[in-house]
């Protein structure tokens, strides 16, 4: 299985689609194929090189009337937008955050032994949020109960707080296939570009 990388009209990454989806699009007109020079071309000009292609990383696709070198990498020509970047509060996202370790003891744990952990407790109001929500691993969990880190003579080794993802690591979260490193450099761009921020 092939996949391509989607750039939105601007060359801002946007996703990964898988290259039955690309070649539809590069041919209905909707995006155009990029090689490693970021030129861009449409259906017919990318069906002629194809045909005066000996190899091609990802293959080729073949009607009885012409060879289509599968794209890597293509445009959008219309789509300006950029893909969501907020990271969903979820138990795995949050384990994920905080690298699988105990935001009190620092210890690394598996899944089964981190609970999530409301700095402020929900029985004084303390939200489920990013910055109200920590790993902790059952002991200390268990240690501070129902009380303010303070109070239970505790104290957090990082401010609770909502991630910010690299445009990386937002493709790579929703991407079927591991990202190739030739597509690291356009994805990266958004981010070196100050785009995102
Ligand atoms: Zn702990």
């Amino acid at each position: 299985m092939t996949h391509a990388l989607v750039l939105n009209r601007k060359f801002y990454a946007v996703q990964i689609a898988g290259w039955q989806r690309a070649v539809s699009m590069v041919y209905q007109g909707h995006a155009e194929v990029v090689d490693g020079e970021l030129a861009t071309y449409d259906f017919g000009t990318w069906a002629e090189l194809s045909a005066l292609m000996e190899s091609h990383p990802a293959g080729f696709v073949h009607t009885p009337r012409l060879r289509f070198a599968i794209p890597e990498v293509i445009r959008l020509t219309r789509y300006d937008r950029l893909p969501r970047r907020d990271v969903a509060f979820t138990r795995r996202n949050v384990y994920e955050h905080y690298r699988w370790r105990c935001c009190y003891c620092g210890v690394r744990f598996g899944s089964d032994e981190l609970n999530l952990e409301h700095v402020v407790p929900r029985s004084r109001g303390g939200g489920s949020t990013w910055d109200n929500v920590v790993t902790a691993c059952v002991p200390c969990n268990t240690r501070k109960g129902d009380r303010l880190p303070a109070e239970a003579g505790m104290r957090l080794l990082v401010k609770p707080a909502k991630p910010r993802w690299s445009p990386a690591q937002a493709i790579a979260a929703s991407s079927p296939v591991p990202l190739r490193k030739s597509w690291l450099r356009l994805i990266d761009r958004a981010y070196w570009d100050g785009e995102l921020g």
